[in-house]
């Protein structure tokens, strides 16, 4: 994961690792290429320079320059600062509400459906939950096909009306269905578009705003880069939602959209999609992925 982003920011900080003291010239020239690790990884340019600004602040004041193993205090202040980007405590979902409601949002093709599947999937297992999945994708019957096959997959039931065109009224009649027969978590995955559009907004805000959802959370590929945070501001800018899902960092994603989504839209990364499996969800821990990008 983050390949290429770690080797860069572990060269750029190997630098200083073996000084026995530094210089401000060595932690400018530090930050410089921790800063270039960053653009080449797709992070935000805005990100990048306040990040590096920060950690700056920091070292000087800390009097890096003075400490014993300066080079290792300034690796904690970049693997620091990176946790506290990407949010710096674990968020947790609300799972409050008889029944809890989970409303998924994002584009086509984000992972919605496979995301949607995994989540109940693990609600079930690890929390002992008793979810339903509701297909609410209007347009396409392939959807509403594949939300059956993933919860097939996991044994979890899925509440779809594939004659029914109004996506509130499903919405609602799922959550009616969730109360009289035992579920305490409904599941609501939605319609995406390729990309966004008015109708699409619209649709999912109506969503939003009938069924109250205890969780609103907006899904995106990690692969998409700087796109996927420009996705989660005009989401967010109508949901208002909770918490982001960032699936596909299984691939080959630089790591940009990981690093800025916090900063841009202040709302937490809650968890990651790393494979197409039932079981390729983990929960997202600021602190565990700082450590991994810096090895
Ligand atoms: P939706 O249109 O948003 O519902 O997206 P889907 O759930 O249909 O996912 C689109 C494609 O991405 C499918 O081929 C999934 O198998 C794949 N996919 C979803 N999540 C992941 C992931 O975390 N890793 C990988 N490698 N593929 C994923």
């Amino acid at each position: 994961m983050f390949d290429n982003l770690s080797d860069k920011l572990d060269k750029a900080l190997h630098v200083l690792k073996g000084h026995g003291s530094i210089t401000e010239v060595n932690v400018a020239e530090t930050l410089k290429e921790v800063r270039r690790a960053l653009l080449d990884a797709d992070v935000n340019f805005k990100t990048a320079k306040e990040f590096t600004n920060t950690v700056k602040e920091k070292a000087l004041g800390q009097d890096v320059l003075t400490t014993l193993q300066p080079g290792q205090l300034m690796v904690k202040l970049v693997k620091d600062e990176l946790t506290q980007l990407m949010g710096g405590e674990t968020a947790g979902i609300n799972l409050s509400g008889a029944p809890t409601v989970i409303l998924m949002s994002g584009l086509q093709g984000s992972g919605k459906t496979t995301f949607s599947g995994k989540l109940a999937n693990f609600l079930k297992t690890k929390k002992t939950k008793k979810p339903l999945l509701v297909a609410c994708d209007v347009y396409r019957p392939a959807a509403i096909n594949q939300l059956h096959v993933v919860g097939d997959q996991i044994g979890v039931e899925v509440y779809s009306e594939p004659e029914n065109k109004n996506p509130v009224q499903i919405a609602q009649n799922a959550i009616e269905h969730a109360k009289t027969n035992g579920f305490n978590v409904v599941i609501v995955d939605t319609a995406g578009r390729l990309a966004i559009d008015e109708a699409m907004m619209t649709e999912i805000a109506n969503v939003h705003q009938a069924i109250h959802p205890q969780e609103t959370l907006f899904v995106v590929d990690a692969m998409t880069g700087q796109d996927a945070v420009n996705t989660a501001k005009a989401f967010n800018e109508r949901l208002n939602f909770d918490g982001v899902v960032l699936t596909k960092l299984d691939g080959d994603t630089r790591g940009g959209a990981a690093i800025s989504i916090k900063s841009v839209v202040n709302k937490p990364i809650k968890f990651i999609g790393t494979g197409e499996k039932m079981d390729a969800i983990d929960v997202f821990h600021p602190e565990r992925m700082a450590d991994r990008i810096l090895g």
